[in-house]
């Protein structure tokens, strides 16, 4: 017998028969002996509507308003869920937020969980209740409602679970789980059995799309097991859970690509302490977040500073930097917004050596130019032309065998 959270998302609950299915789901589980705490999203496409809906009253929606629109939506799943509960025979309470109480700062519309209550949900659980809690959602200390940010009942789902110390967090979703790499560009692509919270704070490109990145990083600190698998089969997904020995023996984990950013250089940099701040002060000011960074070391005074910023705030960054070489006096800015940025995750890195050596060589093999370079502790990224990402994908995929079947353990 475990205490399981379950985490529903929009398309799982997108209408009334889709929520009649879930129940039925949670209340197999709830025979089996288990104690279950369901969280739901809204229905899919109702908080985009609340967005609109907000827009045609102020150009910027008051943001307190905003997120008392915003809660509304997962107001409704989780009662239609507990009358489908009860319908069935079995008995369910649903609670929002602010009951139960999920305590959060004031940061509204992009709030973090502070505390959560777990006495209310703990006396239901005893009386053999399914509990089911809106996403999404909390209250401040002036009693007003918070939202998390978009794709925050994740959050909600694995902070409830760290909170009620529950054995695992199951986030039900309408893709299987996190795989080696996007199924859209490689067919060979294999969903992952188990991958670490590193592992998957790192491969957030391919994990966006399954569960939302922030709350890989609360599972982690409160050492959460989340399963993330879908909502319209049987099959196990992938399970997100702490590094071990096993891991480590995989070098690689997964292969992603991102084409959301651009490379800006500018050349001939006279080479002189602060020249870095004096170049990147103004771009952070702007609200733009670089991302990788390389100086280059010439012969003489001069130096080429290369970096990369989102693809959606070149033009702007663009006219930064240009402004900013006249007054430093550098030669010229160049860039280009047609890059992509390929990495390789895997915790094996951290005890193999000659993993980025691999990668590079792979690239070679396929005459693609690496035109920038970073690595962290497990992840090893190269900038190229994204003209060639599918072909660096699934290169890279192949030379790190990750299409091979993982041994079924069920
Ligand atoms: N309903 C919210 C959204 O669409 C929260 C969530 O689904 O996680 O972003
Ligand atoms: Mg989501």
């Amino acid at each position: 017998m475990a205490l399981i959270v379950q985490k529903f998302g929009g398309t799982s609950v997108a209408d009334p028969r889709k929520i009649k299915a879930v129940a039925g789901r949670v209340m197999a589980y709830h025979d089996k002996g288990h104690r279950m705490i369901v969280v739901l999203s809204a229905m899919a496409g109702e908080t985009n509507r609340f967005i609109d809906l907000a827009q045609q009253m102020q150009k910027m929606p008051d943001p307190r308003e905003m997120d008392v629109i915003l809660s509304s939506g997962e107001q409704v799943t989780v009662a239609l869920f507990a009358m489908a509960i009860k319908e069935a025979g079995l008995d369910a309470i649903s609670f929002l937020g602010d009951q139960v109480k999920i305590s959060t700062d004031s940061m509204h519309t992009k709030a973090r969980i502070k505390n959560i209550d777990t006495e209310l949900i703990q006396k239901h659980l005893d009386e053999g209740k399914i509990v089911v809690v809106a996403g999404f959602q909390g209250v401040d200390e002036n009693n007003d409602i918070t939202t998390l940010g978009r794709g925050g009942s994740d959050t909600s789902a694995v902070a409830l679970a760290a909170a009620l110390k529950a054995d695992y967090c199951e986030i039900f979703t309408d893709v299987e789980g996190v795989y080696t790499t996007d199924p859209n560009i490689y067919k060979a692509a294999r969903k992952i059995d188990r991958i670490s919270y590193d592992e998957m704070l790192e491969l957030a490109s391919l994990g966006a799309k399954v569960l939302d990145i922030r709350s890989v990083g609360f599972a982690k600190r409160y050492n959460v097991p989340i399963h993330v698998r879908s909502t319209f089969t049987d099959t196990k997904g992938t399970w997100v859970v702490k590094e071990d020995k096993e891991m480590e023996d995989m070098l690689v984990s997964g292969v992603t690509y991102n084409k959301n950013e651009a490379r800006i250089t500018i050349a001939k940099v006279p080479d002189t302490p602060g020249i870095a701040s004096k170049i990147f002060w103004p771009i952070s000011d702007a609200g733009i977040v670089v991302d990788m960074i390389i100086q280059n070391t010439r012969a003489g005074e001069l130096t080429d500073m290369t970096f990369t910023v989102p693809k959606t705030d070149y033009d702007r960054a663009m006219e930064l930097v240009e402004k900013i070489a006249q007054e430093i006096g550098a030669e010229r800015v160049t860039g280009s917004r047609d890059i992509a940025k390929i990495s390789i995750v895997g915790v094996g890195m951290r005890n193999h050596s000659g993993i980025a050596t691999t990668m590079f060589q792979v690239l070679s093999n396929e005459r693609i130019n690496i035109s920038m370079i970073s690595t962290s502790e497990i992840k090893v990224s190269c900038v190229i032309d994204e003209k060639y990402t599918e072909l660096a994908v699934r290169a890279l995929h192949d030379a790190f065998a990750l299409e091979m079947e993982n041994v079924p353990d069920e």
